[in-house]
């Protein structure tokens, strides 16, 4: 245990480099384009744009929810934007992107849960970028099996749908969600035929080892394919304090367990975001 006193060597932020980085954010900020990977200033741009990888967050940026955890302001949302997903289209075909992560926040507030603008997305990238995957981390859609299908029908090469901490803790770290109710949304997802599921957690909220294998093995039970793990960071010190800084071979040592458990692919890390080296994952 080392205590967040300040940030370990092993978190130091790396300056994104590289040629195609720099193109894409000259893109990026000559045109507003949105994507998380800026907004969140995360810190494995240089390489995933370099790989043709970017996350975009669409359905606004107020979330009727307020985890304990997360950065995005919670309030009333505005109103729906139908013309969402061609922009959302338009910037991936603007940034030439091969794997795109879209993501969202939480829509209690309307009738679909977002599922519907969610579905045009997909079907309006499909159109304008053929080539492009998707993963779509989504949220809960509090568990409704008729606005999760809206995902399924358009088939994303990835569905992701992230557990964030253990089930002790889930409680204090995301408020309105339920553990069980998202294992059973990664269940339905499988059952649904949906090519790769993907959930993610992260450490160093209190959390004991014992409790990140009891997740991992309820993922694994509900026939999830693959799983990121990485360092949680307080966005703001109004947020949950850090706990722990997990060491590196702590998390070598998850990774391990979870290729024994049948995972096809963990990306077990410090820097790790649910996000991160995501094109693999398709496969
Ligand atoms: Fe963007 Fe995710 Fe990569 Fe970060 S990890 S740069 S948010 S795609
Ligand atoms: Fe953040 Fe998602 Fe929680 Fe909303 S539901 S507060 S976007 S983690």
């Amino acid at each position: 245990v080392i205590p967040p006193a300040g940030k370990p060597k092993w978190l130091r932020v790396k300056l994104p480099t590289g040629k195609k980085y720099t193109q894409l954010r000259g893109l990026v900020d000559k045109y507003e384009l949105n994507t998380i990977c800026t907004s969140g200033s995360c810190p494995n741009m240089g390489e995933c744009w370099g790989e043709g990888t970017a996350t975009f967050m669409i359905l606004g940026n107020i979330c009727t929810r307020s985890c304990g955890f997360c950065g995005v302001q919670t309030g009333r949302p505005s109103a729906v934007d139908w013309a969402e997903p061609e922009k959302v289209a338009r910037s991936i075909k603007l940034m030439e992107i091969k794997h795109a992560v879209i993501t969202s926040v939480d829509r209690d507030d309307l009738k679909d849960m977002g599922s519907i603008i969610w579905a045009e997305t997909v079907k309006a990238i499909r159109r304008t970028s053929p080539q492009t995957t998707l993963e779509t981390l989504i949220p809960d859609f509090q568990g409704i099996e008729r606005h999760l299908d809206r995902i399924v029908e358009v088939a994303p090469e990835v569905v992701s749908h992230n557990m964030e901490t253990v089930k002790r803790l889930t409680r204090e770290v995301r408020i309105q969600a339920k553990y069980e109710r998202s294992l059973a949304v990664l269940r339905y997802l499988h059952d649904q035929g949906v090519n790769r599921t993907k959930s993610g957690i992260m450490l160093g909220l209190g959390e004991l080892e014992e409790e990140v294998f009891e997740t991992m093995e309820d993922l694994r039970d509900a026939k999830v394919d693959v799983l990121t793990i990485g360092q949680y960071l307080q966005p703001t010190k109004k947020h949950l304090p850090v706990q722990e800084f997990i060491l590196p071979e702590q998390f070598k040592k998850y990774e391990e367990a979870g290729l024994k458990m049948g995972f096809r692919h963990v990306e077990s890390g410090a820097l790790v975001r649910s996000s991160y080296k995501a094109h693999k994952h398709i496969h």
